[in-house]
């Protein structure tokens, strides 16, 4: 195992879910990054409650507030990180705040289709585009030969479900129309970052996490998601230390697999 060995990471929509679970093993390495930036909507909200107090804990988590649909947000909190980083990069950015309301081909309005692929594609977009100078430092400032999540990379949390190839197989079980199609947009978005970044040497990759028991993989009351947030996240640290050049531009799963896109 290649191992990470980063000096820092962001991960948007930290405040629960796969997000926060990731910070907590951030902060749990043996080699923890020195600078976890932990993003949320909301820091003074109840919902921030469990991150504030891990924060509190641990003076290398630092909570920065960034809207994904908002571009002064998303800005601001570059901004701040940068002045954090104290002329340092980011190495590891993960894109990870995501929604998914209730939408069939039948129900699904124009509001839902626009407002879901603000959240899901525009926001990782646009975080990438404030946070590349950063990644770009980073990749430049490292000595290491070949890409890694520990030299400099974007990591596009995405889905099978955004699986054209696999939507035969998925489809009935889950329609949810606009995060579908949100998703297969944020795969393109991944290919065309690791065309465009792969001479700044970003590694760019797409991550399905599997079915996880979080408020949005549990959206039917009467079924549980297969993975709990543990396994699936265990498997997303494991799958992020080996990830190389192989990886770059694919959809890779919580357990290491390629994925067609
Ligand atoms: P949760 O619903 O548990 O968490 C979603 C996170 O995204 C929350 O932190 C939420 O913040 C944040 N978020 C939502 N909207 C915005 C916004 N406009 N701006 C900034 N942050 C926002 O979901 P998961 O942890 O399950 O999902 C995380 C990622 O994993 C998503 O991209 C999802 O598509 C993907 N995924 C999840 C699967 C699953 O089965 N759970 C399966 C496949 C992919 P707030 O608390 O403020 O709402």
């Amino acid at each position: 195992m290649a191992g990470l060995h980063i000096r820092s990471v962001l991960v948007t929509g930290s405040n629960r879910g796969i997000g926060l679970e990731l910070i907590k093993r951030f902060i749990g390495k043996p080699n923890p990054p020195e600078v976890i930036f932990a993003t949320c909507r909301d820091p003074d909200g109840a919902r921030a409650q469990e991150l504030k107090n891990l924060a509190s804990k641990h003076p290398n988590v630092m909570i920065l507030q960034l809207e994904a649909t908002d571009p002064g947000s998303i800005k601001a909190a570059a901004k701040k990180a940068e002045a954090h980083l104290g002329g340092s990069g980011l190495n590891l950015l993960i894109n990870n705040a995501g929604v998914m309301p209730p939408s069939t081909l039948e129900s699904a309005t124009s509001e839902d289709m626009l407002n879901v692929y603000k959240i899901n594609v525009v926001g990782p977009l646009l975080v990438t585009q404030a946070f590349l100078p950063l990644l770009k430092k980073a990749a430049q400032g490292s000595n290491q030969k070949g890409m890694s999540c520990s030299k400099a990379a974007i990591v596009n949390i995405s889905t099978v479900l955004g699986s054209i190839e696999k939507t035969p197989e998925s489809f009935f079980f889950v329609p949810v129309v606009s995060y579908r199609c949100s998703k297969a947009a944020l795969n393109m978005l991944t290919k065309c970052q690791s065309m465009g970044y792969k001479d700044a040497g970003i590694l760019c990759t797409a991550l399905h996490p599997g079915w996880v028991q979080t408020e949005l993989g549990n959206f039917q009351s009467n079924v549980q998601a297969d993975l709990t947030v543990d396994e699936s996240v265990n498997g997303l640290m494991k799958v992020m230390c080996n990830l190389s050049e192989k990886h770059h531009g694919i959809l890779v799963t919580w357990e290491g697999n390629t994925l067609p896109w």
